[in-house]
């Protein structure tokens, strides 16, 4: 019989970065243009990863929470995918101090972390290198993901789902 687990999945980055987006594409294969951005929700995932049925509780921040809102939702998950938007570099520099949070939230214990870049689709906008991006989850030894939540190709939603299925995977490591 397979294995079961199950796993509780935060997703942080600030507001407008397609949180919500990427959660929904997740769940349900179809991009949702308005999400109502002050909407915290959990959702039930289950995928079929590596021949072990995991249940996932994902998280969906509204990214605008204070402090002690934040630091409750890090000790809350098991896994924690931090999200920003390729096309605002501001969203980008928030990354790094939310993985400092979350290091001080969880300390002594390692933090299972995927970084993802979104809004793929926005070439012409791009505001940060692949590369930069790449070098970020060396520094944090973790897995990078560029991806779109609305991009049609079957390519990019595949991405969605292999970021939240590779940060199970690094939670069922340790
Ligand atoms: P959240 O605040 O992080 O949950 O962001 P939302 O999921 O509400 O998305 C914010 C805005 O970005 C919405 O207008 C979405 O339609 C848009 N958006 C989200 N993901 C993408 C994407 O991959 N590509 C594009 N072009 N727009 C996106
Ligand atoms: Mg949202």
């Amino acid at each position: 019989m397979a294995k079961s687990s199950e796993v509780k999945v935060a997703v942080f980055g600030r507001a407008g970065v397609g949180k919500s987006a990427l959660v929904v594409r997740l769940l349900t294969n179809r991009f949702i243009w308005e999400y109502d951005p002050t909407l915290e929700s959990t959702y039930r995932h289950q995928a079929n990863i590596d021949d072990e049925m995991v249940s996932m509780e994902i998280l969906d921040t509204a990214g605008q929470e204070d402090l002690l809102q934040k630091e409750g939702h890090m000790r809350w998950g098991d896994g924690f995918v931090l999200v920003y938007d390729i096309t605002d570099r501001s969203s980008f520099e928030d990354v790094g101090p939310l993985r400092s949070l979350l290091e001080e939230v969880r300390k002594p214990r390692h933090v299972p972390l995927v970084l993802v870049g979104n809004k793929a689709d926005l070439e012409h906008a791009r505001q940060v290198a692949t590369e930069e991006g790449e070098r970020l989850a060396a520094d944090m030894a973790c897995a990078f993901y560029e991806c779109s939540a609305c991009a049609g190709t079957a390519g990019t939603a595949g991405t969605v789902a292999e970021a939240f299925h590779e940060l199970c995977r690094e939670v069922r490591r340790r």
